[in-house]
């Protein structure tokens, strides 16, 4: 490893404290009635792009509860799907990916979401973001990170890091963050994002870790 993050430990257990009172974000929320797998992990993500928290919760529940293997989503029509998920973003391209993986699963892959990073970005509308998210909480893997769009913008606020894409922080990322973090990292990140370190006007005077901040690019706060 290059460099490190002067005081990380103490940044990680003051979220760690502070972010216990906030709802976990939904791609990572365990979910009554859903089993716990890969694939509703990978369904989950797709539908969470573009789409808020609470819509995504509900589309999540109605099609998973009852349709959570490939199998099972392929006794549904596209049509069926767009109405069970409506009105996620862009929820008829959704529903045709989500029929489309389907499909690649079962004829590729025996109906099973594969466990190698790679393999995951050959499927139709995955992405680095979605794949990471698999790999660590749909699989349990160790060693990858998701990046969404709060886990690039903070650590370019706290001045760990200067990067210009979600790729390239990953990248950055992957060389001066303990590896011991990776896994809390985008769970923490992205409630943090959601509730204090939020995109326009952050909340600066309630921050656990606002004495670590070097608030790069931070122009009005609250
Ligand atoms: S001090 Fe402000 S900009 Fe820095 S991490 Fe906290 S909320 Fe974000």
């Amino acid at each position: 490893m290059e460099r490190t993050i002067c005081y990380v430990d103490e940044i990680f257990a003051l979220l760690k404290q502070r972010l216990g009172v906030y709802t976990q974000p939904i791609v990572s929320r365990k979910k009554k009635e859903i089993p716990d797998t890969p694939f509703v992990t990978l369904i989950s993500c797709l539908l969470s792009l573009r789409t808020k928290d609470k819509v995504t919760e509900q589309a999540s529940r109605r099609l998973l509860t009852k349709y959570n293997t490939p199998e099972k989503i392929m006794r549904l029509t596209q049509k069926q799907i767009e109405t069970l998920i409506y009105p996620v973003g862009f929820y008829k391209t959704k529903a045709r990916r989500i029929r489309e993986i389907s499909k690649t699963l079962l004829e590729k892959y025996q109906g099973k979401v594969p466990d190698e990073f790679e393999e995951l970005l050959t499927l139709k509308g995955v992405g680095r973001k979605t794949a990471n998210i698999v790999m660590v909480y749909g699989h349990k893997k160790h060693g990858y990170l998701p990046i969404d769009t709060h886990c690039h913008r903070i650590p370019n606020r706290l001045g760990w890091i200067k990067t210009k894409t979600p790729e390239d922080t990953e990248h950055m990322l992957k060389k001066i963050l303990p590896l011991q973090y990776w896994n809390d990292f985008n769970d923490l990140f992205v409630t943090f994002g959601q509730t204090i370190c939020v995109p326009i006007s952050p909340f600066c005077n309630r921050c656990p870790i606002e004495q670590y901040c070097k608030k790069v690019g931070v122009s009005t706060s609250r």
